[in-house]
């Protein structure tokens, strides 16, 4: 399968091993603009870069950010100003605008994360203060603006802010490591004010951080990020690096995204080892530390790359001119930021095989960067419908797979359709519904992982193996193509495949994302007339009364004569409880629903994936339930009659 990308080889340019990250030749697309750029150096307030990106190939209204930050790695503190240009895209008149300010909820060691506001001030003014409120629960500022901002109206104003990133932890924003192993790292994750996003359904997102799932939602923005550090740092950051300016100890970076993104992040060690190389127009470049050098070396570049290639040619394209692929210290295997996502440095020591290991190296890496597409290009609520983009980026890491490793199950340890015909909480009645918040899973005591992570792929694999290949990635593009730069809710991608097939989905989506047991079937009121040779029986789903929707799904039926030959072999629709009726060439002695392949049933672990249904040599035209019936009577009667002999 993989010859099918060597058109795009031609791109490729070798890999090449560079000190440092910023030594490598960035090739920006003619295309983009770069900013003019007004140095903060040598002055203790920080200056505004008011020249924004403006380009014809977006439309819609953005708000624009200026984030510059300084950092002190002796305390892993910086800090900072945004400077805040707010766009009102919403309906409705704001007299204040809400922030979060997460670093307060994340996990630490000894000393936690936090964002502390020093001041609010106007634009154009900076002696005039504007007023806020923080409350530090919930990880939110609000900004009260000094007048009505109204729709499609913008707000100006300055935030100055200092920020602590946890000590040790295993969380979104942390300092670990030691200068004695070569192995400190600074990673900079939500650590500044982000303007929360307000909509239809909920008004201001206003969510505190949470532990379960990804807690953020946010609208795109076009920023010009500027971070000092010692010049003896290696940074990375989102956006492509748009000028480096030394100053002895200290150096000022620029980043640009040029397009807009959701969030920034950046990461700075002394001691990243850093491999890049242009890929489609991208500058590709992996971060890692030294001790990890065997574990990433050029592999960890060529999944990037490949990652890119597929994606790109698959969705649309990504418009940035730089991704990154950074090492961090985590619980988890890897975390999504627009540009620069985060690989943890543990996978090589997890308790599996080598081999396994560099597999999961794969597949993180595939993941984190097609959460590029789906959660940065194409937004959604991480708390209403997380599973949306972390199930499709699911999805499309094992379409990954199956384009370069020749399986759709590649990347799977445990297939995700055995684990979720055996939902081990359906045995305690406990829902499976993908369809809900973080604060309904865990009111439901439904598993998060397990509906977004494994349940939601799979749908959308049953959803491809229904419309087609064809179909199913004509939609995703559709899907992008309509949604980049914007954000969605579950009708929308229904929305665009329903749009490509010509017909409702209706009787897809709803029940597979919205009921909360899979079908249950079972055989009842069979009949078998031997002088039609007419085989009549229902199959029931018995989790209907469960269930909000009647699910229909197709479903290989066989039937076998009894010397054990295959008399009929189709593929039927069950539509919630359905009847059907067969003439056959002979008599029957079994029927069977075969459940391979991607049958959804619930199962219990020990099940056969098949349901059979023994039809034992009846009396012509009678019904064996019938004659059950008559011979239990016929039972009770004698056993009456004896009983009533040997009272008398
Ligand atoms: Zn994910």
């Amino acid at each position: 399968m993989k010859k099918k990308y060597h058109k795009f080889s031609g791109l490729l340019i070798g890999i090449f091993l560079i000190d440092c990250v910023f030594t490598s030749v960035f090739m920006f697309p003619p295309k983009f603009q770069n900013n003019d750029f007004i140095s903060p150096l040598g002055d203790d307030s920080v200056e505004t870069v008011f020249d924004y990106p403006k380009l014809a190939q977006i439309s819609g209204n953005f708000s624009r950010y200026n984030l510059t930050v300084i950092m002190d790695e002796i305390s892993s503190f910086i800090e900072g100003n945004l400077t805040v240009d707010f766009y009102n895209n919403d309906g409705v008149n704001y007299t204040r605008i809400p922030f979060h300010i997460y670093l307060s909820g994340m996990e630490y060691a000894s000393r936690p994360g936090l964002i502390e506001i020093v001041n609010v001030t106007d634009l154009d003014d900076p002696n005039l203060a504007i007023p806020f409120d923080v409350y530090s629960d919930q990880q939110i500022m609000w900004v009260n603006l000094t007048a009505n901002l109204e729709p499609q109206k913008r707000a100006e104003f300055m935030i100055q802010f200092n920020a602590t990133i946890p000590d040790g932890g295993i969380d979104r924003s942390n300092s670990h490591g030691s200068d004695i192993n070569n192995s400190t790292i600074y990673k900079f994750g939500s650590f500044y004010p982000i303007p929360c996003v307000y909509d239809n359904k909920d008004g201001w997102n206003t969510d505190s951080y949470l532990t379960t799932g990804d807690p953020f939602y946010f609208d795109m923005a076009y920023y010009n990020f500027f971070i000092e550090a010692s010049s003896d740092m290696i940074i990375a950051a989102t956006g492509g690096l748009e000028k480096k300016l030394e100053n002895g100890a200290t150096t000022l970076y620029h980043f640009n995204p040029i397009y807009p993104v959701r969030e920034v992040t950046f990461s700075a060690s002394k001691y990243f080892q850093v491999q890049s190389k242009i890929s489609n127009g991208v500058n590709v470049s992996t971060f890692f530390l030294k001790k990890d050098f065997d574990f990433w070396n050029v592999n960890a570049l060529n999944h990037t790359e490949n990652a890119l290639i597929l994606f790109n040619n698959t969705f649309g394209i990504y418009p940035y001119p730089t991704l990154n692929v950074v090492e961090e210290y985590t619980e988890y295997g890897g975390m999504e930021y627009p540009n620069q996502v985060y690989i943890s440095e543990s996978i090589e020591r997890w308790p599996n095989t080598p081999e396994v290991n560099r597999r999961y190296l794969e597949q993180i890496i595939v993941h984190e960067v097609c959460h590029q597409w789906w959660y940065n290009l194409v937004g959604n609520d991480e708390v209403d419908v997380g599973f949306l983009d972390e199930g499709l980026t699911c999805w499309s890491t094992d379409y990954y797979g199956e384009k370069y490793h020749n399986n759709w199950e590649y990347f799977q340890n445990k297939l995700y359709i055995d684990e979720v015909r055996v939902y081990y909480y359906a045995s305690y009645g406990l829902s499976s519904k993908i369809n809900q918040t973080v604060y309904e899973c865990i009111a439901t005591y439904t598993d998060y992982v397990h509906i977004a992570y494994i349940k939601a792929p799979l749908i959308f694999e049953k959803l491809r193996l229904t419309l087609g290949l064809t179909d199913f990635l004509e939609g995703l593009k559709l899907y992008f193509e309509r949604h980049q730069f914007g954000l969605v809710i579950l009708s929308d991608i229904q929305q665009a495949f329903e749009d490509i097939v010509g017909q409702s989905l209706d009787w897809f989506f709803f029940p597979w994302f919205d009921n909360e047991f899979l079908p249950n079937y079972a055989f009842s009121n069979h009949n078998y007339n031997t002088d039609t040779k007419r085989l009549t029986f229902t199959i029931e789903d018995l989790n209907e009364p469960l269930n909000h929707y009647k699910y229909s799904q197709q479903v290989p039926l066989a039937i076998y004569d009894a010397s054990k030959q295959l008399i009929l072999s189709e593929d039927v629709w069950i539509n919630g409880t359905t009847e059907f009726s067969f003439v056959l060439p002979n008599d029957p002695s079994k029927v069977s629903l075969l459940y391979d392949n991607y049958i959804l049933v619930q199962l219990d672990s020990d099940s056969e994936l098949r349901l059979d249904l023994i039809i034992s040599q009846a009396i012509p035209g009678y019904d064996l339930y019938i004659l059950i019936l008559v011979s239990l009577q016929i039972l009770a009667i004698s056993i009456v009659i004896i009983r009533k002999r040997v009272r008398d």
